[in-house]
C-alpha cells in the first residue's frame, strides 16, 4: 500500500469498532466509523439469513452513503446445544434492543440443564469489503473455538465474552484475556488477518485508478 486512503467501518458496536481499529492500526489507512464519514450513524435491517448475507447489506449501505472503501463485521455465538442459535440473532437473542447482560442471562437459562460435556460453541465473524469504484463484496470468516461457561467472568471485551471460555486459554474466558490476547485468537482477528491481502489489494486498484482518473 502507497498512500493513506480512508476506510469506513460499517458498525455501531463499540466493541467491534475498538476491535478493528487495533487489527488494522498498522496500515497506512485512516479508520473511520459511520458517524465520522457522515456525522450521522446509519440504520441498516440486518435481515440476512446469514452471516456473509448481513455483512454484504452492511457493507453496501455504507459504502453508498459514504463513497468510500467500506468494512463491515458481522458475527456471533453459534451453540451446538442449540443447533447453531444464537448465530445471526446474537445481538438480539433476548430481544430487539438486549443488552448483553440480558443476552448473556437468556443464553445461561437456555443451557441451564445442559451438561459441561455438551457446551462447546464458537465464535465466528465475516468480514466483507467493497470499493466505491465497483467489484464484487470481498469476503473473509474467522472462527474462534471454545465452551459456555455456567456464571460470567472477566470483564474485558463485550457481548457474550465473559461466557466464552476460550480453547486452549486454560480455562480463561474471553472477557479475562487482554485485548492483545484477545486479537491473537479471536474470530475477528483471524478475519482480519485473512483480510489483509485483500484489503492491499484493493486499495493498490483504487488508488490506480484515481491516478488513471486525474492523470
Ligand atoms: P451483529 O452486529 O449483528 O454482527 O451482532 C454481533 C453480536 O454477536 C454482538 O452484539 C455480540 O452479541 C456477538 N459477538 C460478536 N463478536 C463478539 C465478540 O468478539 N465477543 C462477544 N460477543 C460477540
Amino acid at each position: 500500500m502507497r498512500e493513506f486512503l480512508s476506510i469506513v467501518l460499517a458498525s455501531n458496536n463499540h466493541g467491534k469498532l475498538s476491535e478493528l481499529r487495533a487489527l488494522l492500526s498498522d496500515l497506512p489507512l485512516h479508520v473511520l466509523s459511520v458517524r465520522e464519514a457522515l456525522g450521522t450513524t446509519l440504520e441498516v435491517v440486518e435481515d440476512g439469513a446469514t452471516f456473509e448475507d448481513n455483512a454484504i447489506l452492511k457493507a453496501r449501505a455504507v459504502c453508498q452513503a459514504t463513497q468510500l472503501l467500506a468494512l463491515a463485521d458481522d458475527s456471533g455465538l453459534e451453540v451446538d446445544a442449540l443447533g447453531g442459535r444464537p448465530g445471526v440473532r446474537s445481538a438480539r437473542f433476548a430481544g430487539e434492543h438486549a443488552t448483553d447482560a440480558e443476552n448473556n442471562a437468556a443464553l445461561l437459562r437456555e443451557l441451564e440443564n445442559v451438561p459441561e460435556t455438551e457446551r462447546q460453541a464458537r465464535f465466528r465473524c465475516v468480514l466483507a469489503l467493497l470499493s466505491p469504484f465497483g467489484g464484487a463484496p470481498r469476503l473473509v470468516t474467522g472462527a474462534c473455538e471454545g465452551n459456555i461457561a455456567r456464571t460470567p467472568r472477566g470483564a474485558g471485551g463485550f457481548g457474550y465474552d465473559p461466557l466464552f471460555l476460550v480453547e486452549g486459554q486454560a480455562g480463561r474466558a474471553m472477557a479475562e484475556l487482554t485485548d492483545a490476547e484477545k486479537n491473537q485468537v479471536s474470530h475477528r482477528g483471524k478475519a482480519v488477518r485473512a483480510l489483509r491481502p485483500l484489503l492491499i489489494q484493493v486499495v493498490n486498484q483504487m488508488l490506480d485508478e484515481a491516478e488513471s482518473v486525474l492523470g
